[in-house]
């Protein structure tokens, strides 16, 4: 059995490529979910595929820049990038100022893991694929921790808005889910991944599939590619409010300004979710509020217990006086809440309200600055920064240099020493060669 895990070597240099990104794929000690990794990557590229992505550098490049990487003629390396542009393996950005045309290789998640169950209309083999992401996921907590083993990661819970109170001082902005809506011009739905392979895998649940809402340039992607649809802010008005009703989390893109995305989970199928659940890591970050009931006006009744996705909520025995049978009365652990206002949507009494948490979770500015962090959090900056054949000097490498400047200091000591540790490398390479 050891051999079924193997990597060929296209697909070896791949992972080598993504492992480099911000989410690569490591290798799980569960022999099944080894496996499941090679499956994976077989069904999704081809060998040629593979040879082409594993040479894409990780900040985004021009056709010409990857053609020279690949050794490729530049029209027939179009060819390719386009066909694995449309399967969601690359991502075409146009440059806001000059138009011209990036590539972009997409990282594991929020990537073309999502994009293969996205659409139903092409050849892939679904339940095997679903299968296989499950094993992988969680034949043991190696790709878990990949993911969410870090302080940066890629969602964080927004608030339900109707959970808080109107008097509430002081909810920015970019805390709000219907500010992300009204901030966006572009929207599409698509189909939840997480429901889709739970249906592969006959356990879906009654949670709507068409939920996944992408925002601006992401919904511009989503709806080109047929990944979704394009809809109308509308319509993304009226999702939001059915998932709220249903008592779903919103967890967006870990960003303050300008999110692609806005999921809408269950803790049934929600990989992210699950992660909290299964494997105890905090998969989200969570919004700036925390659940508090009030015991005044609770009746025990468990509902909202019963609706936290996380389990944050514990019921313990009380007395009421003058009352012959005692009553149930909820604890909220505070460090497990992700601060999604579910609970104080389901209590009818109005019982469980939402309230500052005492420190507010740090949310990156923008995709650049998380970028940054994850990398850095995971050892990779200088694979961002000394992305060979990029191009130095890009409006990207300067953008990613202010971020840095904006860190606090020890993040920017942490940054310097994985620099430093590369530059002192280079030295010592040029010095053998020379
Ligand atoms: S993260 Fe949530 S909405 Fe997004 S694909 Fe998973 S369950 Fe669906
Ligand atoms: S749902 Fe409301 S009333 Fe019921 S136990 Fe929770 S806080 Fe109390
Ligand atoms: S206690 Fe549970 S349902 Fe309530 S806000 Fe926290 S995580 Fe959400």
């Amino acid at each position: 059995m050891g051999h079924l895990g193997r990597l060929k070597g296209e697909y070896r240099d791949l992972v080598e490529r993504l492992d480099a990104g911000q989410v690569g794929l490591p290798e799980p000690r569960d022999e099944r979910a080894r496996e499941a990794r090679r499956e994976i990557l077989e069904i999704l590229f081809s060998p040629e595929d593979a040879a082409i992505a594993s040479r894409l550098p990780v900040r985004p490049a021009r056709l010409e820049t990857i053609a020279e990487r690949t050794g490729l003629p530049p029209r027939e390396l179009e060819t390719h990038l386009e066909d694995l542009a449309a399967r969601g393996i690359v991502f075409d950005i146009e440059h806001p100022g000059s138009g011209a045309k990036y590539y972009l290789l997409a990282p594991p998640v929020v990537g073309f893991f999502e994009f293969s169950l996205m659409r139903t209309t092409d050849e892939l083999p679904r339940k095997r694929l679903a299968e296989a992401f499950e094993a992988y996921f969680h034949g043991d907590e190696t790709f878990a921790r990949e993911l969410f083993g870090a302080e940066t990661v890629i969602g964080r819970t927004l608030v339900h808005e109707t959970a808080l109170d109107d008097e509430m001082p002081e909810v920015l902005d970019w805390e709000r889910v219907s500010r992300a809506v009204e901030e966006s011009e572009h929207f599409a739905v698509g189909l939840c991944f997480c429901r889709h392979k739970a249906e592969h895998l006959d356990r879906r649940c009654e949670a709507p599939m068409e939920i996944c809402l992408s925002l601006n340039g992401g919904a511009r992607f989503i709806a080109e590619r047929g990944f979704g649809r394009a809809i109308e802010r509308r319509e993304a008005v009226d999702l939001l409010t059915r998932a709220r009703e249903q008592g779903l989390v919103h967890i967006s893109d870990n960003v303050r300004r300008e999110p692609s995305w806005i999921c809408n989970c269950c803790a049934c199928c929600c990989e992210q979710i699950q992660a909290i659940n299964e494997f105890d890591l905090p998969a989200v970050t969570p919004s700036g509020f925390v659940a508090r009931p009030e015991m005044e006006s609770c009746k025990g009744c468990s509902r909202c217990a019963r609706a936290c996705p996380v389990g944050a909520i514990t019921m313990h025995p009380r007395r009421v006086e003058a009352r012959v049978k005692g009553s149930l009365s909820p604890e909220v652990k505070g460090e497990r809440c992700i601060g999604c206002g579910v609970c104080a949507v389901a209590c009818r009494q109005h019982a469980m309200r939402m309230e500052r948490r005492a420190e507010r979770p740090y949310v990156p500015e923008n995709t650049m600055e998380r970028s940054l962090r994850m990398a850095l959090e995971r050892g990779r900056l200088a694979h961002l920064i000394f992305d060979q054949g990029a191009g130095r000097g890009s409006r990207f490498l300067n953008r990613m240099v202010q971020a840095l400047c904006r860190m606090p200091v020890a993040d920017r000591v942490l940054a310097s020493e994985q620099l430093r540790s590369r530059f002192i490398r280079r030295a010592l390479d040029s010095m053998g060669s020379a």
